[in-house]
């Protein structure tokens, strides 16, 4: 499954930041997701959720942000959000809203990250 993969990887990076700041707990996660890596972002949550029973995550405030895809268009140089259409979820066919064409580059859309952690520290004696 697409988003445990996913789900596993960012769990391992935000414990990884958390063991190097010598943090006691994880407060908050923020995570980016791009329209375009077809991760369903309630999916992820929940799973994310799952994985961090028993880490320093447990507890932690998880939020997903999703980010819009945008685009160049290489025909008629529009840029901006594209049309996509998401009907069909496993096939994303993103064009340009302007013209039609899909001879696009794509800008954003394509995102997983984790962007912000927030952690508690060990109180320095
Ligand atoms: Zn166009």
């Amino acid at each position: 499954m697409h988003e445990l993969s996913m789900a596993d990887a960012m769990v391992k990076t935000v414990l990884d930041v958390a063991e190097k700041n010598n943090a006691t707990e994880v407060i908050e996660v923020t995570i980016e997701i791009g329209k375009l890596t077809m991760l369903n972002p309630e999916q992820l949550k929940f799973l994310l959720d799952v994985i961090v029973e028993n880490t320093l995550l447990e507890g932690a405030k998880i939020n997903i942000e999703e980010i819009p895809v945008e685009l160049n268009c290489n025909i008629c140089e529009y840029k901006g959000l594209a049309d996509m259409d998401d009907s069909d979820h496993y096939l994303a066919i993103v064009k340009c809203p302007k013209c039609g064409e899909r001879n696009v580059e794509i800008t954003t859309g394509r995102e997983c990250n984790v962007k912000n952690i927030k952690i508690e520290k060990e109180e320095e004696v």
